[in-house]
C-alpha cells in the first residue's frame, strides 16, 4: 500500500542537499537548492516509494526543468519521469500532482483562467502551426494552462491541433471552414 499523494509543497530552501534533505517529511514535500540561483529541487516521491527524486533547474548543468512560483505555488516544467525504479510520471502545476498512466483517474486540475483564452487565440496563426510551450513563454504563462486552453479552442473549432509530432501544436482554425461559401452562390 504506497501513501499516493496529489500535492507537492515546498517545505524549505537550503544551500546543498544534505542541508535541503531534512525538510522532506512525507510523499509530495519538495525542498529547493538555491545557491545564487535555483540549482534544483528535492522532492520525496509522491508515489510513497521513499525514493527522493532530484529536479535539476540549473540549465548550465544539462537537462532542466523548469521552476514557477506564481500564486505562491510550485509549477514544473516539462513533466516529471522517472525511467527506473518507481517509474513515477507526474506533472506540478500550481501546487497539485497530475498523474500521468497511473493513478491518472484521481487527476484535478487546477482552476481554469477564462481570460487566457482570447490571447492564447489571438498568439495561434492561421497557416502555421505553433507550440503550446512557445506560446506560453511568449505569454509568460504556464505551459499546461496554454495546452489546456489551446485543447478547449479545439472544442469550440476555433483551432486545431497538429498531429503526430506537431501533437500540443496548434494553429488559428477559424479562416478553415470546410463549409461552401455560400455569399457566392446565386
Ligand atoms: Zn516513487
Amino acid at each position: 500500500m504506497t501513501r499516493l499523494t496529489r500535492t507537492l509543497r515546498l517545505c524549505g530552501q537550503a544551500e546543498y542537499r544534505d542541508q535541503a534533505e531534512p525538510h522532506l517529511h512525507q510523499p509530495g514535500d519538495a525542498a529547493l537548492i538555491f545557491r545564487g540561483q535555483a540549482r534544483s529541487l528535492l522532492i520525496q516521491c509522491p508515489d510513497g516509494c521513499g525514493q527522493t527524486l532530484v529536479i535539476n533547474l540549473d540549465p548550465r548543468a544539462g537537462k532542466a526543468w523548469r521552476l514557477d512560483m506564481r500564486g505562491g505555488t510550485p509549477t514544473l516544467y516539462p513533466s516529471v519521469w522517472r525511467d527506473g525504479g518507481c517509474g513515477s510520471h507526474f506533472i506540478v502545476w500550481r501546487g497539485r500532482i497530475l498523474w500521468c498512466d497511473r493513478y491518472e483517474a484521481g487527476n484535478v486540475e487546477p482552476d481554469y483562467d477564462a481570460g487566457l483564452e482570447a490571447r492564447v487565440l489571438k498568439a495561434l496563426t492561421p497557416r502555421i502551426f505553433r507550440s503550446a510551450e512557445e506560446i506560453a513563454w511568449e505569454l509568460d504563462e504556464i505551459p499546461w494552462e496554454v495546452s489546456r486552453v489551446a485543447r478547449r479552442l479545439v472544442r469550440q473549432a476555433l483551432a486545431e491541433e497538429g498531429r503526430g509530432p506537431k501533437i500540443n501544436w496548434f494553429r488559428d482554425a477559424r479562416g478553415l471552414s470546410s463549409k461552401p461559401d455560400l455569399s457566392k452562390a446565386r
